[in-house]
């Protein structure tokens, strides 16, 4: 079967960009895009940044391409704003999932709470708040965050829904039904495009709900990605690149392109 891609969805942080790499961007990767875009394909970064992070990081590393939509905090989906902003929510989404979250933590307070007092007593991370409560934590190695996942696993067992997303790290609490895979069905839905039209790419633990092939039927990742996501993206029948970052992303755009 043929596929033509008509949306791609990439994560920002080790997929596009190469933190600590001279130059940060793959020149060949944002040509391509580049291309693309001015062919009809339409570009959604999905990532765990905010949007204000977002907008700095593009800013930052001189994106020559801007996106045309942007999945944001692994779970809201924004596109270009009508009346001056940069960025406004795209349908009632954004609202009915802060909603969600709302109720969930409220029911799971006492499994966030023992979540805390482990935090607190059992390691060196350090939580993170914003405006309507506990957001996540950042931990001081992946080990400590190992030892932060399992403890929740075994916790939230009495509240399946309670969830997170991981991305080095970093971890956020989550609605287990939100994630970046669900955003971008939600973005395809909206768009009315297929999931054997899209193409996604990423890297992390947090890229797995858009990598296992239920909403882009064309997932890949650079050689970078760690071994969950190459996993992930195999049992998929997606790409798995040889080169990193960027330069592994146009490797597997061109293999889509041509397959
Ligand atoms: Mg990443």
């Amino acid at each position: 079967m043929s596929s033509k891609i008509r949306l791609l969805s990439t994560d920002f942080d080790g997929t596009l960009v190469a933190h600590g790499n001279d130059p940060v961007l793959d020149r060949g990767c944002m040509e391509c895009i580049k291309r693309l875009q001015e062919s009809g394909v339409i570009w959604a970064i999905n990532t765990g940044r905010s949007v204000d992070l977002l907008e700095s990081g593009l800013t930052d590393f001189e994106f020559p391409v801007h996106p045309d939509f942007i999945l944001t905090s692994e779970r809201d989906v924004f596109r270009p704003s009508s009346n001056g902003g940069k960025w406004e929510p795209f349908g009632d989404w954004n609202e009915r999932v802060a909603r969600k979250h709302a109720e969930l933590f409220h029911s799971a307070e006492s499994v966030l709470a023992e979540v805390v007092d482990f935090v607190n007593q059992k390691t060196k991370a350090r939580l993170l708040y914003h405006s309507a409560g506990l957001e996540g934590l950042i931990a001081e190695s992946e080990e400590e965050l190992d030892r932060v996942t399992k403890f929740i696993d075994c916790a939230r067992a009495k509240q399946p829904k309670f969830h997170y997303q991981r991305n080095t790290v970093y971890l956020r609490f989550c609605h287990a039904d939100y994630h970046k895979g669900a955003a971008l069905a939600e973005l395809s839905r909206l768009l009315e495009i297929s999931r054997q039209e899209i193409f996604a790419a990423g890297d992390h633990h947090n890229d797995v709900s858009m990598l296992d092939g239920r909403f882009a039927a064309m997932p890949a990742c650079p050689a970078n990605a760690i071994p969950e996501v190459k996993e992930a993206v195999k049992s998929a029948g997606g790409f798995v690149a040889s080169k990193e970052c960027g330069a592994g992303v146009h490797e597997a755009l061109c293999h889509f392109a041509e397959s």
